[in-house]
């Protein structure tokens, strides 16, 4: 998935801020700074490597980024005692996408109808007031399943996702409230995609102009679980909403409740949701550029293969073990539900079991 992270008063016409680049299981994420449609490939140009082509129409800019993925694991025999020495033969693949490549969301735009307080202490106040709503925001299971159910019961949201179920190449829902102080009336906007890349961008935004965004919903082809970058890189900075005055004590409570990040798995929905605030706040406020969690994950995963013995090409063992990695780093700090696609009131809350250190699936309520 690529996540596109405007700066702060950002249009979409004139994209500047962060990408994201996501790969799954080889623990490998990049950002890019892009200022004034100039691509700084800061940090990862050895695995990243951006081009910037003139662009066309009214795209902004194009340019092709390219992976180094791998292509067949070679395992070779080092004999009884040693057991086999595997690696991975890679290939380099290359995307052109489009900046912006968003959609027009319909029914936004209009003036800020809350400029904020502007004295000092109010704005102090409205702060203090903000980070302890952070610090005592708490999703316990029963909760986080219900809100899993109430997205599955949603008629758009149920077609936007059987849409892209099947799909080959990755597509992306974005689920806003016409309300900011309430989640009562969603909005899907249907998917979208980057044109020439398998993975689509997620852009979090909280104003007027751009929507109120609680979330998306996005396929992973591959039958993958949930990512570091899924669940972190499609929500909202927690600490900037602290800090931004537009923004009230009752929209903050509103987006950690009903801020869900879906992911569409070959006949399974996963459901993530905000379990402990100034946890989740913690994670996203030390940064994106998380390259370090993604290569644990990527070991963790594998470890649980190796332990439990499963194998890595049967789709029901490989999520298993993406959905414990996923769940060793950030279970304290983040709900997972899953169920089948369809399925409107059978969401299971996903655990690590303490004895058999095995994921378990649990339906408390
Ligand atoms: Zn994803």
């Amino acid at each position: 998935m690529y996540t596109m992270l405007p700066d702060s008063g950002q249009q979409n016409s004139n994209f500047k801020g962060k990408l994201l680049v996501e790969k799954y299981f080889e623990g490998k994420v990049a950002q890019m700074k892009i200022d004034d449609k100039i691509i700084n490939d800061r940090k990862k140009r050895e695995v990243y490597n951006i081009k910037k082509h003139s662009g066309s129409g009214i795209k902004a800019v194009r340019q092709q980024i390219c992976e180094v993925v791998n292509i067949t694991k070679i395992c070779i025999d080092a004999g009884a005692d040693q057991g086999p020495t595997c690696y991975y033969e890679t290939e380099e693949l290359c995307y052109t996408i489009d900046l912006p490549d968003l959609p027009q969301l319909p029914g936004t735009g209009g003036p800020v109808t809350n400029p904020g307080p502007t004295d000092e202490q109010e704005q102090e106040n409205l702060r203090e007031a903000k980070d302890l709503e952070v610090h005592n925001y708490r999703k316990n299971d029963c909760d986080a399943i219900l809100l899993a159910q109430r997205r599955a019961k949603l008629t758009d949201l149920k077609t936007a996702i059987e849409r892209i179920k099947d799909k080959n190449i990755e597509y992306i829902n974005v689920i806003r409230t016409s309300n900011k102080n309430n989640s009562s009336s969603l909005i899907i906007d249907y998917e979208y995609s980057n044109q020439n890349s398998k993975r689509v961008t997620a852009t979090p935004h909280w104003n007027a102009t751009n929507g109120y965004i609680l979330g998306f919903s996005h396929n992973h082809p591959e039958g993958s679980a949930p990512s570091p970058t899924d669940v972190f890189n499609t929500s909202l900075n927690i600490l900037e909403m602290v800090h931004n005055n537009n923004i009230t004590r009752s929209e903050l409570a509103n987006y950690m409740n009903n801020f869900t990040s879906i992911v569409v798995s070959k006949g399974s929905v996963y459901t993530i949701s905000i379990k402990n605030g100034v946890g989740y706040m913690g994670v996203k406020d030390s940064g994106f550029y998380r390259p370090i969690d993604h290569s644990k994950y990527s070991k963790l995963a594998s470890d649980y293969i190796t332990k439990n013995n499963l194998d890595e090409e049967i789709l029901a063992d490989r999520q298993e073990a993406g959905e414990y990695a996923i769940l060793k780093l950030y279970g304290d700090i983040i709900n997972i539900t899953k169920h089948n696609i369809g399925e409107e009131s059978n969401s299971q809350i996903l655990k690590i079991d303490n004895s058999t250190k095995k994921v378990e699936k649990e339906k408390p309520c």
